[in-house]
This record gives C-alpha cells, structure tokens and sequence, in this order.
C-alpha cells in the first residue's frame, strides 16, 4: 500500500472537515471503550492478566531466534513449510510462487495486517491472480479500493448508507431496487456473494494472531467464522505472519487470548478461535492439502536493539486507537498507511523511516490513556517522546519548532532567567486578556487559536507564589 504519511496534516483536515466520518468516529468514542471497561471490570484478575501476557512477549522478545527455530522445526515436523522473508518484496514473491507453483486463479483471504503491510492484494492482481477478502469489514473496503482505517474494524469510518451504496455499485447482477437499509440485509448479501468464492478458491491466505513454538500452530480469532472456510476448504493454506507474533506455548497463547478480545471489543472471548497446525492428515475429514507459513521481518529484527522495541510486544487489538483523542478526531486513514493510532504513529517512522512519518510522532496529545489501556503494557507515551526527540536530532522538525525549543532549552535550563521573563510575561498576558479571560489570536500560535481559544494565565506564576509564601514562612 502507497503510503500518505508525509501529507498527515491535509489528511487530518481533510478527515475533520467529512460529516460522515465525524459521525462515525463519535460512534466508536462510546462503543469499543465502554465495552473494553465492562469486560475488564467483570474479571477481577485482569491487571494480573495484563502483567503475564506483557511477561510472556518480553520473554519471547529475549529469546525470539530461539522461539522461531522451535516453530519451524515444529510446522516442518507437521507437513508445513516455513517461509522466512526479510522484506515485503520477498514476501509477495514467496506467495506468488505458492500460488503459480498450484494454479492458483482465486485466493480468499482473511483479515491480516501483514497483508495490508505488503499490499498482497494489488500484487496477485497485478499477476493475474483474483483475491478476495472474505471478513466484512475487508470485503467492502477491498470494493471500495481504500484501505482498512482501523485494524479490528476496517471499514468503521462508513456509515451504513455508504456501505450499501457501495454493495449497489459492485453487485450489479441483483434488483437495483433490494432493500439494504439494515446490517443484516448487507451481512446476508456479502454472505451470498462470498460463499461461491469460498467453496472454488483454490489457496486460502491468512494471517495469525500468534504462532505456538511449542505446536507449530497458528491462532487465529475472528467474529464471522471467514477465517476456519479460508483455512479449511481450499487446497493450499498460506499464513503469513511478522516474527513477533510468537510466543512459547499453548499455555501462553491462552493468556494473551484472554486479554486481547477483552481489550479489543469488550468480548470474554472472540466467536471463532482457531488453531491450525499443519496440512490434513491421514483420517482428517477436512483441511489443506498443503500448509505454508511466511514470516515477515521487514525491519522488526531491528528494532530489537533500539528504544522501540517495545512495540513488538503489541498484538493488534486497537484499544489504543480507541482510546485516543487524535484517532478519534482524525480516523484511521489520516495516519495514511496500513496502521494507525498511537501503535501506527510509533511503528510506521519504524517501517518506513522518519522522512516518510515525520508528523506522525506529534500526532498525539501524549495524555497517556494508550497505555493506561495496552493489554502489554506499551509505554507508546515514551516512545513517540523518543521519535520526536530523534526528528530533532535528525533536523526534521520545522525551523519554527526547531528555534522555539532551543529557546525554550536556554530558559529553562536559567532558573534566575526563566523567573525573571515568566513572570512578568505571565502578567502582561493576564492584563491583556481583558474581561474574556482568553485569546482568540496570538503572535505564533496560529496553530492554536485557529480552532480553540487560548486561556489567559490566571494570577502569579507558582515560582512568584512560591517565594511570597516562602517568606511569609520565615519572618520572624
Ligand atoms: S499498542 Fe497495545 S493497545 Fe495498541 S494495538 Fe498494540 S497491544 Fe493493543
């Protein structure tokens, strides 16, 4: 997928100025959260839960060579092939040669983030091969040629008349004048049209919510049962998954279960959660002939090192982007590549540099509800404090910015200095507030006073209050 990153500030405004995406974000702001909040609240031990899951990914994290070896000897072990791809070029070759090597004409597919990440789509197509995506959410936003704007809930920056106009426009062969005014009308339509493609595609591509080193198996967990037809019912069963995604055992697996659907849409646990481990054996009444797993570095291994390494602890529920107050004004797509949110605006410098993201680190008020809510414990807060400061660093920053805080650096690091301008600035600007007691312009903070007023300092500054109530203290 071409990425948007550099043009985040047109994408914002672009995103704020759209009703209907305005409409549908102040739906999400209810929603994911409250139930989120509800889920957590019923199990008592699930800050416990939180600590275990965060344990078992740095664990693995400390030892991932170690874990992955064990995975492949395990899926070789089960009939299966592991892949290992550095790149999303190898990756998109790797499972294109599958696909030839097998005849394939149709792929179905499943919801993953990876795909996104390597475009897989658009490269099949552009090779002949049709893919079709088969979770609701990917169905209607592959139809719509856009990509997914949240990474639980693809297509949550529609409404429900956009989603029939679009099934309208694509489904030609059905009466144009078919109610569609209700979710079921369209659920039952997307179900009518998928099932063919299901029962013909002759390679089924997924991605995986974890990998077991312990079983060689992938986990898989969705609301539609699409991913178990993608597994089951074509020929070849293509997983393509990033090197975190591992962790040890089943043991282990089950734990971040229990907190990824909590945190993800406030379920106890998801409808369908999938174990697949390897081609039909002898006896099995179903499955693929042939199994392949392709595991994606594409930048992650460097991270390892680096002050980002946390973020490949994270398993993609999206409570961050929920409880962000930039997503929720913006949505996803402002972001302009597969990820969003505080997780996107830290992993995205990471993939495709700080020249592509550079605005993405300041999108972000940095009030810490991210991580207040990561089921692993991220501190996002820090690390996009760390990508702004090497933005800096590498002079990306705007030279407003850039003289701002190396004035604001000198000061502060002057205490005597810093008193001796604060103060009297902080009571110009109380007398000059007038009886509003706010601003609606000022020199430089155009920025600021274009959408909000800016509040007028109230009294003394702390310092000043400070050294009267320190000398009302001593006198004698
Ligand atoms: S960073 Fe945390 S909250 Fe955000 S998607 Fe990843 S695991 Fe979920």
């Amino acid at each position: 997928m071409d990425s948007t990153a550099r043009r985040f500030e047109d994408n914002a405004r672009t995103a704020l100025d759209s009703p209907t995406l305005q409409a549908a974000l102040a739906k999400l702001a209810d929603g994911f959260p409250r139930r989120r909040r509800e889920a957590a609240e019923r199990l008592p031990e699930f800050e416990e839960l939180r600590d275990a899951a965060r344990a078992i990914k740095e664990h693995v994290l400390d030892h991932l060579d170690l874990y992955l070896e064990t995975f492949e000897r395990r899926v070789t072990e089960n009939g299966g092939e592991v892949h290992w791809c550095r790149d999303a070029q190898e990756a998109r070759e790797t499972i294109l040669d599958i696909c030839r090597r097998v005849g394939a004409r149709t792929v179905t597919k499943s919801k993953t983030m990876i795909g996104e990440e390597i475009a897989i789509n658009d490269y099949l197509e552009e090779n002949g091969i049709r893919p079709v995506e088969t979770d609701l959410g990917e169905y209607i936003i592959q139809l719509r040629r856009e990509p997914p704007s949240h990474i639980i809930a693809p297509a949550i920056h529609l409404s429900l008349g956009e989603v029939a106009e679009t099934f309208r426009k694509s489904h030609t062969h059905l009466a144009p004048e078919r109610a569609l005014n209700e979710p079921d009308a369209l659920l039952a339509e997307a179900r009518a049209k998928l099932r063919p493609d299901f029962l013909t595609a002759d390679v089924g591509i997924t991605g995986a919510n974890m990998l077991i080193a312990e079983t060689g198996s992938n986990v898989l967990v969705t609301n539609e049962g699409n991913a178990d037809l993608t597994h089951t019912l074509p020929r070849v069963h293509i997983v393509i998954a990033s090197i975190e995604k591992i962790v040890p055992t089943l043991e282990d697996a089950t734990t971040v279960l229990r907190v990824l659907a909590r945190s993800a849409t406030g379920q106890d646990v998801t409808v369908y959660t999938s174990f697949c481990s390897g081609p039909r054996r002898p006896g099995d009444p179903d499955g693929p002939d042939e199994y392949h797993v392709v595991l994606l570095d594409n930048g992650r291994a460097r991270l390892l090192e680096t002050e980002f390494r946390d973020i490949l602890r994270c398993i993609r529920c999206g409570a961050c982007l929920n409880h962000c107050p930039v997503y929720r004004a913006v949505g996803g797509h402002a972001y302009g590549w597969v990820y969003s949110g505080p997780m996107g605006a830290v992993l995205i410098p990471a993939l495709l540099g700080t020249h592509e993201a550079r605005h993405l680190p300041n999108a972000s008020t940095l009030c810490g509800r991210c991580e207040s809510v990561c089921p692993m414990r991220i501190p996002l807060p820090r690390m996009l404090r760390a990508w702004r400061e090497r933005l800096h660093r590498e002079r990306r920053t705007g030279w407003l910015a850039r003289i701002g805080l190396a004035a604001w650096a000198f000061v502060a690091a002057r205490p005597r200095l810093y008193r001796r301008l604060t103060a009297p600035l902080v009571r110009a600007l109380g007398n000059l507030a007038g009886a509003r007691r706010r601003f609606r312009v000022l020199p430089f903070l155009g920025g600021w006073t274009a959408t909000r007023d800016f509040p007028a300092p109230e009294g003394e500054t702390f310092m000043t209050l400070w050294a009267e109530s320190d000398r009302g203290r001593t006198k004698p």
